[in-house]
């Protein structure tokens, strides 16, 4: 049996109006917002880097470990019908070797019942003073050193 499943999910994270997606620090868990894309013209003429840092907490991680609990769910319900499907056809293999037995699939996971997520204004925008082309959105209350979401350099606004 070939175990290697592959499964791909592209969903779509909303952005704000301002063109910002909310992220969740892998690390202290509170949320901000980082532009979807660059932010500006200078932005484009800088590599992204490997990883970035929490402008709250400061700590650096991948950049693909800071999605919200809401956006997890939203890949893993993206997944089900790929997911039921590859149990389906195991399954029907399984019974396949019975005598006596089929299996019907069942069609319980319709692809579109995943509910979009819509994305608040919310949050105030801080640019560190040195990457400014790559501003971020932090809660408002937020009160304490900020930390550059490229380089972790901590900031005061
Ligand atoms: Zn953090
Ligand atoms: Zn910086």
């Amino acid at each position: 049996m070939d175990d290697e499943f592959q499964i791909e999910v592209r969903i779509d994270i909303p952005s704000d109006s301002d063109g910002f997606i909310r992220r969740e620090c892998p690390n202290c868990m509170l949320q901000f917002k980082w532009h979807d894309g660059p932010a500006s013209e200078e932005a484009e003429q800088h590599v992204a880097p490997d990883s970035y840092s929490c402008p709250l907490c400061g700590q650096p991680a991948a950049l693909d470990s800071w999605n919200t609990e809401a956006q997890v769910e939203l890949a893993q319900q993206a997944a089900m019908p790929q997911v039921m499907g590859m149990v389906n056809d195991e399954l029907a293999s399984i019974f396949r070797g019975v005598k006596g037995l089929t299996y019907e699939p069942g069609n319980d996971v319709a692809a579109d019942e995943s509910v979009p997520l819509t994305e608040p204004d919310d949050m105030v925008i801080v640019a560190s003073p040195c990457h400014g082309y790559e501003p971020v959105k932090i809660p408002e209350d937020h009160i304490g050193p900020l930390y550059c979401l490229v380089c972790g350099s901590a900031f005061a606004v």
